[in-house]
């Protein structure tokens, strides 16, 4: 029922998410409103209603293609839903529902610009720091600290390190989002050893990710055959696949 629900929820927080996507990159003011992905025609306030916003037409040209907004709800839906799957009702599903909501917002526009913005990866790693510092739960906080900030560390250094290593594979902006996907790794365990090993694996399965997003997309013509790949939204969809599997993960 939850994850149901959430999934709901998703569709509907999706079309404000759609606002943000739209509007980050060039830091303008939030309007309850979206704007064509092609010509930045206006799309009135009918755009931002759930679901129903997918089957709205450009005013300029009816051949214009939005395929941001359809993609920011069903990804909002389905991330939702995974987070109610794994987390159920406890107090974790709040800042992972958050987490994934941010996390969507970034993949969405890097798909777009290839740029992952400092406007969100900052306030992303600064809120997740702060939750991590402050949230108590049933396992208590103090116990859930130091693995954060080790998975944000194993995270962020590795990629900082592929970054360095090799410029053209990965982005600054990927060493920017790296701290803040390994923090909210290692915030699952209470063991420093096993978020280490959670962002290794999150790592791996990102860059697997990567390359199978990166396919779909040039599949989905949405990115040209000699198009590069960007990182960002494969080492999301990594991290959050071992978040939701992190129980069997850590099992194993
Ligand atoms: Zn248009």
């Amino acid at each position: 029922m939850l994850v149901l629900a959430l999934g709901l929820v998703g569709l509907l927080v999706g079309p404000l998410l759609g606002i943000v996507v739209d509007r980050a990159v060039e830091r303008e003011r939030l309007v309850l409103s979206h704007r064509c992905q092609q010509c930045s025609a206006d799309l009135g306030a009918l755009s931002v209603v759930p679901v129903l916003h997918w089957f709205q037409k450009c005013s300029a040209d009816p051949e214009h293609r939005n395929w941001r907004y359809p993609l920011v709800d069903v990804a909002t839906a389905a991330t939702f839903s995974l987070a109610a799957w794994r987390f159920g009702t406890g107090w974790m599903l709040l800042p992972y529902l958050g987490f994934f909501a941010v996390m969507v917002v970034l993949s969405v526009i890097d798909i777009e610009t290839h740029l992952l913005v400092n406007i969100l990866t900052y306030p992303a790693f600064a809120v997740g720091l702060f939750a991590v510092l402050t949230m108590s739960g049933p396992q208590g906080y103090e116990a859930g600290i130091w693995p954060a900030l080790i998975g944000a560390l194993v995270f962020g250094g590795a990629i900082l390190l592929a970054f360095v290593v090799y410029p053209p594979g990965m982005g600054l902006g990927d060493a920017k989002l790296a701290p803040t996907l390994g923090l909210f790794l290692g915030w699952l365990t209470t063991s420093p050893l096993l978020a280490a090993r959670l962002a290794l694996y999150a790592l791996i399965a990102g860059l697997l990710g990567a390359g199978l997003v990166g396919l779909g997309l040039r599949g989905l013509k949405v990115l040209g055959a000699k198009a590069e790949i960007p990182m960002g939204p494969g080492l999301v969809v990594g991290t959050i696949l071992v978040v939701a599997l992190s129980d069997q993960v850590i099992a194993l």
